[in-house]
């Protein structure tokens, strides 16, 4: 990729706030790079519950939010309709908590215009067999199950399309000042790109580069730990009907279940290793089992970690007490510093409205007067057009996951299925590879799917590596080094598990692929 000496804006940060900015600035014809320093989806967009909500979970304490919720889930079921699965959900209510909330809860969904209707407890469990049979009564609401890979990844294919550029694996390391106003980036490379805005969208890791600009934004550290299960317990989300707590949802997202979540103020300083521990483990199971009982049986994959970027309205809160709204600052206008802009907070399902107040910021700024269109024009791959195969069934798993993209995939050389459990082909690992900028086999995890599936790579991983250090040059990009890299990463989400059959699996996944752990 040649890239421009200047640009009109820049947005830092790869996650779904900084992809759906410059997915909208594109569409604006706005010359646009978009920086991230590792992969794309690397901090929480790719470590989250995956979850499409309603808004009735904040519909009791946050009005706005709630609102937000319901517009944007509509929009996305519409934009983005291969990245999300149309599951609705429940909010069942347990002996313990009692009926009272579910009362109020149901006034306040309807008041922020999220449809919620009340089930007594054999219709629901009609509905939802696997939901904890001893509720005392539910509630449906039009929560939806959204895939972050996908969504992010349609937004940066869309955003390329119309003409943005991407830079992944490269660092801000500061911005450049000049009589006060910021004038663009200089990368970790030492690069210097100019730009008339940039864009902070960097999640917890904006308030750090704001500061070095003399912008403060106050910002707090919320630890959310998740555990993924090897099967799908259930088919709607499940959500307890009580003032959010820990691991009071289940969402089901493709063959998995993901349970969660913890909520915890953590030092700023941890920020970059995020892992769960066995006592969240503990908690997460302990909790979860009370909303649906089979997960006490149920094999667990591994568990994983993220952070929220909550700005900070009451330090000494805990993370559920802050604000989870959309935080837009024009830096020009709060800290005389003219060039920037800061875009965070808010939710994955909330990621295009945000895109949209940031984008309509800067074109102010740049006097553009172009309209936003993403709330209108589907993504890459939900566009609605069907591939036709004369034998799909190779590329079934892949029009899944891509929609209509798979017109881009060569079939006719690469229908060898690499990764068996999640049945992705060569031609699919080829597509991300040109496509994505993919480097490692983590990275093709996030745009495929290879190794998440039930075998977490212990079957697939060599055969992987193999293919896609083939397709990179095995000189620069060995299969040993790239398998080492892959189980590394792995066994960080396994450790806080390891016991019954998931030691076991690991167990046999050290032994066929022991020298290399
Ligand atoms: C445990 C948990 C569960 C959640 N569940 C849900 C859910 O179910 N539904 C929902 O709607 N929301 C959910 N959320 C919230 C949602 O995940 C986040 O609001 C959203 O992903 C934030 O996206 P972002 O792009 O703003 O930040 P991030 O995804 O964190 O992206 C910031 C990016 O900036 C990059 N970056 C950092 N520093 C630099 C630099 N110097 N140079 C270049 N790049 C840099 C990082 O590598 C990162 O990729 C959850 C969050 C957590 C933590």
């Amino acid at each position: 990729m040649q890239l421009r000496r200047e640009y009109d804006v820049i947005i830092v940060g790869g996650g779904v706030t900084g992809a759906s900015t410059a997915r909208d600035c594109a569409l604006r014809g706005l010359k646009t790079l978009l920086i991230e320093r590792g992969d794309i989806c690397d901090g929480a967009s790719g470590r989250n519950h995956g979850l499409l909500h309603s808004g009735a979970r904040y519909a009791v304490t946050d009005r706005e939010g709630a609102e937000e919720c319901i517009i944007e889930n509509r929009i996305l079921r519409r934009i983005a309709s291969n990245c999300v699965e149309q599951t609705e959900g429940l909010f069942i209510s347990l002996p313990e908590d009692g009926l009272d909330y579910q009362a109020g809860f149901i006034a306040k969904c309807r008041e922020a215009g999220i449809s919620a209707e009340a089930m007594d407890p054999a219709e629901a469990l009609r509905l939802e067999p696997a939901v904890n049979p001893s509720i005392i009564g539910a509630v449906k609401v039009p929560d939806a199950a959204v895939d972050p890979f996908r969504l992010v990844d349609a937004n940066i294919l869309d955003a390329q399309r119309h003409g943005a550029d991407i830079l992944k694996f490269t660092a801000v390391a500061s911005l450049i000042k000049d009589n006060g106003r910021v004038k663009g980036v200089r990368t970790a490379f030492g690069a210097d790109i100019y730009a008339s805005q940039v864009v902070l969208a960097a999640g917890i890791w904006t308030a750090d580069i704001a500061r070095a600009a003399g912008a403060q934004i106050s910002m707090m550290p919320s630890k959310g730990s998740l555990i993924i299960f090897g099967h799908r317990v259930a088919n709607m989300v499940i959500n307890r009907c009580r003032k959010p707590a820990n691991a009071d949802i289940l969402v089901p997202g493709d063959v998995v279940s993901v349970l969660g979540t913890t909520s915890d103020k953590v030092p700023m300083d941890t920020i970059d290793d995020m892992r769960a521990t066995p006592a969240e483990v503990d908690l997460l199971l302990r909790e979860g089992i009370q909303l649906v009982p089979s997960l006490e049986r149920t094999r667990i994959i591994r568990a994983y970690a993220g952070v929220r970027p909550l700005v900070v309205a009451d330090p000494a809160g805990d993370g559920r007490n802050v604000s989870r709204g959309i935080v837009l600052l024009d830096h020009e206008e709060r800290d005389s510093i003219p060039g920037l802009i800061t875009i965070t907070g808010g939710k994955l399902t909330t990621a295009r409205l945000m895109a949209e107040m940031a984008t309509d910021l800067v074109c102010r700024k740049l006097g553009v007067s172009a309209a936003c269109m993403t709330a209108r024009l589907s993504l890459p791959g939900s566009e609605g057009r069907k591939p036709r195969f004369e034998d799909p069934g190779y590329a079934k798993a892949a029009i899944g996951r891509h929609g209509g993209e798979v017109s881009m995939m060569d079939f006719e050389k690469g229908r060898e299925v690499i990764c068996e459990c999640e049945s992705v082909t060569r031609a699919e690992i080829e597509y991300a590879v040109r496509h994505f900028g993919v480097r490692n086999v983590s990275d093709l995890r996030r745009h495929t799917r290879v190794g998440m599936g039930t075998c977490q790579g212990s079957f697939c991983v060599r055969k992987v590596a193999a293919v896609l250090s083939e397709i990179l040059g095995s000189d620069a990009y060995p299969a040993d080094v790239l398998v080492k890299e892959y189980l590394d990463e792995r066994w960080k989400g396994m450790t806080p598990v390891l016991w019954g059959e998931t030691l076991r699996e690991a167990e046999y996944m050290i032994r066929t692929n022991g020298n290399e752990l």
